[in-house]
Formats: C-alpha cells, structure tokens, sequence
C-alpha cells in the first residue's frame, strides 16, 4: 500500500483529527487519538501553555516512522470518472488497496458526500437508499452509475441509476438534514460528544 506521507505542521493544522487526507490514489481519514501510539509522541516542554489548556502535557505527533498517524479508508464509496459506476471500493476495485475501476483501470475517485450527525459521528452517504427509496430488493442485482447530466457540477446535474430498473434520482436536496434515512448508526466518532 502506498503510505501517505503529511508534514507534522499539516497534522495540527489541515488534517487534524477527522480531516480528509487525499493520497495519489485515494483518501482517508485520521483516526480518533485513541487510535494513536501515545508512546510515540514526544513531549514539548511549554508548561505555561499547557497550564493555561489545563493539561498535564503537550505533546507532539509522531513523525518519521511508518503508519505513525493511525488513518482510516474514508470514504469508502467510489466513482470511476469513465464507466461511472458508483459504489464500495471492494465492488469496485479487484485489489482493495488500490483505487482502481476494475473494467477500465482508471483511477477511482472518493464518492463527495458523506453524512455527518450533530453527535459527531460521521459516514458514508446513503447512496443506495437515497436511490432506492428504501425499496431496494435485495434479490435483484443492482449495478449502480452516477451520471453527470447537465453542464454544470450541480447536485441536481448529477444522477443515480441502477440496473434493477429503478427510476433514476438526482442528488438535488442531498445536502441537508437527511430525515428520510432515519437516526445515526454511530459508525465513526470524530469528535468526543
Ligand atoms: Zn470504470
Ligand atoms: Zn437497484
Ligand atoms: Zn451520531
């Protein structure tokens, strides 16, 4: 797997805890800190500073090693840019480690929308829900396509089809409150609630 490499000023500042880091093939999440290996962080003496955050100690990522910033695959939903075919990576790709649309072998490239609830939690967008209305028949097979339709990259420009027949629908209205899907299934926590 290629290891993505991020400088340690971007780790306190870009890509803090919960941010999307972009690698060349695809992107992650960094992890929760009680993913990280606190015995790899080496300690900054600043005692004013960490007095006035009523903390006992500062300490800094860890840099230098391999996988010394715990990540996460996120978002796992993708689309291929040519056959336009949305979906899991592992749907997607042979190789799970490698982003790539197994029919054409072009670079897939992270599904943009991903939910998120007030708790904090966050996860993937509902795609075939959102598509489905709720009525995917589980039987049938369902080979799904995010169709860009109009000339501009508008939400209501870009939409989903399936093979089992459904009727197409467009993304219009898929940013905001997502009342339709129900309550938060809790799957990642980005942030202490
Ligand atoms: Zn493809
Ligand atoms: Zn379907
Ligand atoms: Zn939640």
């Amino acid at each position: 797997m290629n290891q993505p490499k991020a400088r340690r000023s971007q780790l306190i500042s870009t890509y803090g805890i919960g941010g999307l880091f972009p690698s060349s093939t695809t992107s992650y999440m960094i992890a929760g800190l009680h993913d990280w290996k606190e015995d790899r962080a080496e300690p900054v003496s600043e005692p004013r500073l960490a007095r006035s955050l009523k903390v006992s100690e500062l300490k800094q990522p860890p840099a230098g090693g391999r996988k010394d910033v715990p990540v996460i695959r996120f978002p796992y939903t993708q689309v291929c840019p040519t056959c336009r075919r949305i979906g899991r990576l592992h749907e997607l790709s042979k190789d799970w480690n490698v982003a790539e649309c197994s029919k054409d072998k072009q670079p897939l490239n992270p599904f943009r929308l991903i939910v998120a609830c007030r708790r904090g939690h966050i996860d993937e967008f509902p795609y075939f829900q959102w598509l489905h209305r709720g009525q995917g028949n589980a039987s049938s097979d369902h080979s799904m396509k995010l169709e860009a339709r109009g000339r501009t990259s508008s939400l209501a420009d870009l939409v989903l089809t399936c093979t089992c027949g459904v009727a197409s629908r467009n993304l219009d209205g898929a940013v905001g409150p997502l009342p339709e899907f129900g309550s938060c299934r809790g799957a990642r926590e980005v942030s202490p609630s």
